[in-house]
């Protein structure tokens, strides 16, 4: 197929190109760069080993997603292009509700009139909010708790509702859990702006020396050792996700969700403890009160995937790390 990735210099988007074109799908990328650098493609093409396509568009302006649906031939549309940060969601709502929910109703409708009915959209276990039980499936409650999560649901009603005005429409909605770690050559990773909130990028940088030490939000949850326990994917095994769920989603329709997640949560201590061996640094640490809004723990049921996609993780958190520290340092270099 054709698959146009939108947010495509991202850091999912990336890996995801990766995957995608290695199995023999052409991809076409498009971003803004707001959160991207465009070397990004550049290190893609040295990966694959041939060139792609790349387009500076914003996902808002739906004439120019029409003219590129139509001269590219895409095929199918993976949408992953929208701004993430949970705490400046609840500073910026205006922004997040226009890049997120306006950029999806643009892209659906820039669809629609291209003819373009395969899309896969980036969702986020954000949309269960507080869990009425453990692991979440796809059937638990949605009620998320933040700005950022609700642009999600509202995305996810949306495309249900898209499938069910037409049967031509195949949809997928992929809930990630907590994607960490880099491609195995160090050429591409995760690359947050100013100072990181997620505990894999904060640890690389305490391990690196750009930080000086890991604070370790509570170590007083109910859990093996009293910190916060999270179900981390290895961002190659959700780029094979999204080839798995694109291959499906075009032979079925209707609107359909996956959470994609290992299916077990790994502690603060558990993660920090593997990123020492990988590295052979020590990540110097504090325990400081607990960070407002965060669950003790929370994870995947993974078996929808494994049922219909026939996808699981294949990668450890000793895989995380390593490859999160092969970029890292690839990074300063
Ligand atoms: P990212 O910021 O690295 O990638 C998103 C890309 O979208 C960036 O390159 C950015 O420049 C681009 N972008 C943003 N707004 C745009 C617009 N209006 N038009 C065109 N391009 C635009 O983030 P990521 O981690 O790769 O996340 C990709 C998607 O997955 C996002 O939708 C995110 O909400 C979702 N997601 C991410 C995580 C995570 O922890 N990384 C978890 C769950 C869901
Ligand atoms: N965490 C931490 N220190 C940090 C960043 C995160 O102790 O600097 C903890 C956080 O409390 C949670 C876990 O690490 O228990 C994962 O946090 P992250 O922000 O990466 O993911 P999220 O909470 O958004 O799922």
């Amino acid at each position: 197929m054709r698959i146009l990735l939108t947010g495509g210099t991202g850091y999912i988007g990336s890996h995801t190109a990766i995957t995608l074109s290695s199995a023999g799908h052409e991809v076409v990328l498009l971003d803004n760069l707001c959160n991207s650098q465009i070397d990004v493609v550049a290190r893609i093409e040295k990966i694959l080993g041939k060139k792609i396509v790349f387009y500076q568009a914003d996902v808002r302006d739906t004439d120019a997603l029409i003219a590129i649906l139509q001269t590219e031939k895409i095929d199918a549309v993976i949408h992953l292009a929208g701004l993430k940060a949970v705490g400046e969601s609840w500073q910026k709502p205006i922004d997040y509700y226009a890049c997120n929910v306006g950029g999806s109703i643009s892209l659906a409708s820039a669809m629609k009139v291209a003819g373009v009915r395969i899309l896969v959209f980036s969702s986020s276990a954000t949309v269960y909010g507080d869990p009425k039980y453990l692991p979440y499936d796809e059937e638990h409650p949605t009620s998320p708790t933040n700005p950022y999560g609700r642009n999600k649901l509202q995305v996810e009603q949306l495309l249900h509702d898209l499938a069910n005005s037409s049967d031509e429409w195949c949809i997928t909605c992929l809930r990630y859990f907590n994607p960490v770690g880099a491609h195995e050559s160090g050429l591409i990773g995760e690359n947050p702006n100013g100072i990181p909130n997620n505990l894999m990028p904060v640890v690389a940088q305490v391990a690196t020396g750009r930080l000086p030490l890991l604070n370790i939000y509570g170590n007083d949850y109910e859990t093996i050792d009293g910190t916060g326990m999270r179900d981390y994917i290895h961002v190659m095994d959700l780029a094979e996700g999204h080839l798995t769920a694109i291959e499906w989603i075009a032979k079925n329709n209707g609107c359909h969700y996956f959470n994609l997640g290992s299916g077990t949560s790994h502690s603060v201590l558990e993660l920090v403890s593997e990123f020492e061996k990988a590295s052979g640094k020590t990540i110097p640490r504090k325990v400081i009160s607990r960070r407002e809004g965060d669950l003790p723990n929370y994870y995947a049921q993974a078996d929808k995937a494994l049922r219909l996609l026939h996808w699981k993780t294949s990668r450890n958190l000793s895989d995380m790390c390593e490859s999160t520290w092969r970029w890292e340092q690839q990074r300063l270099a």
